[in-house]
């Protein structure tokens, strides 16, 4: 099963165009969709999740049409938005066994205890089971996200910008964890941290303004600017007189001495030398670009 989404247009009535004819197809595995704030990232995932309505264009998931057939899109969907509320003094098993009741997971109660034991495994939150899901951690909370999401066994999991506020442990965890659900099931992951598509996504797309800038493989992303990207460390002085015609890419901090990329077909000459292009890179080609 794919996700073919067509032409996918939306306008807020303020004149915000938040989704600016997006074609692209989600084949199944990990797919990160990249852009700053206000790309359009979560009025995309909304979109997709049932929760708002596109002014025009398609989204089909197998047979599945999406704008239109909601009932059937939400009973293979699973979705961590990017806030999501919990009750205060309920245990993660409890919380987890009311929402698999209101999903209609499991034939009986014991059918139901199983499953909400087995995702609270899967999420490695089974040692926390009975503290109250509210004094969890981000990544704890972040995991039970999960578990509730996968709740009915979607096809589809949409998790909109899970790893912001989490340290770098938990986000690890949670990194390993979305990974392992993508080898099944078709994960959408929207993110403005491009390390969580380096490190997770074998498939991903640049919003930026409502535009899809890049749509394919991160690695062939990468090799696209191979020889073209370079790299000098200078002084806050030489920085602030560096040559205007030059396209920045970046600068960076290293050591309390700024260390500036930039983009070019050729030698820049001035004392930049050739670096590996990355991720980033990529992402700030296509934004500046876009
Ligand atoms: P992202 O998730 O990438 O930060 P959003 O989809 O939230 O982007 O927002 C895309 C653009 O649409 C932004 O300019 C935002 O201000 C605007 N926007 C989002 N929601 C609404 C809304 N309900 N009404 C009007 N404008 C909105």
């Amino acid at each position: 099963m794919q996700l073919v989404i067509n032409n996918l247009c939306k306008t807020y009535p303020g004149g915000v165009k938040a989704l600016d004819n997006i074609t692209m197809t989600i084949p199944k595995g990990m797919f990160g969709l990249l852009g700053p704030n206000g790309a359009g990232k979560s009025t995309l995932m909304r979109t997709l999740a049932t929760l708002q309505t596109a002014d025009s264009g398609s989204a089909k998931l197998g047979d599945i049409d999406v704008l239109k057939q909601h009932d059937e899109v939400r009973r293979v969907l699973g979705y961590l938005p990017q806030e999501f509320g919990v009750y205060p003094r309920t245990s993660a098993v409890a919380l987890l066994t009311h929402l698999a009741a209101l999903k209609g997971v499991g034939d009986g109660v014991r059918d139901r205890k199983a499953v909400v034991e087995q995702l609270l495994e899967r999420v490695n939150l089974t040692h926390v089971r009975h503290k109250a899901v509210s004094t969890y951690s981000g990544g704890m909370r972040q995991r039970f996200g999960i578990a509730q999401a996968l709740l009915g066994d979607p096809k589809l999991l949409i998790v909109d910008e899970p790893t912001a506020g989490l340290d770098p442990g938990e986000r690890n965890r949670f990194y390993n964890l979305l990974s392992e659900v993508g080898e099944s099931i078709i994960v959408i992951l929207s993110t403005h941290i491009v390390e969580d598509c380096k490190e997770l996504c074998t498939n991903m797309a640049i919003i930026h303004l409502g535009q899809l800038l890049y749509h394919g493989v991160p690695e062939q992303a990468e090799n696209s600017m191979s020889g073209k990207v370079w790299e000098k460390a200078m002084s806050k002085v030489e920085l602030s007189a560096l040559d205007p015609k030059l396209k920045i890419l970046s600068s960076k901090l290293i050591a309390g001495r700024p260390v500036v990329r930039i983009f070019s077909e050729w030698d820049p000459g001035q004392g930049f030398h050739p670096v590996a292009p990355n991720l980033e890179d990529v992402f700030f080609v296509h934004l500046k670009a876009g």
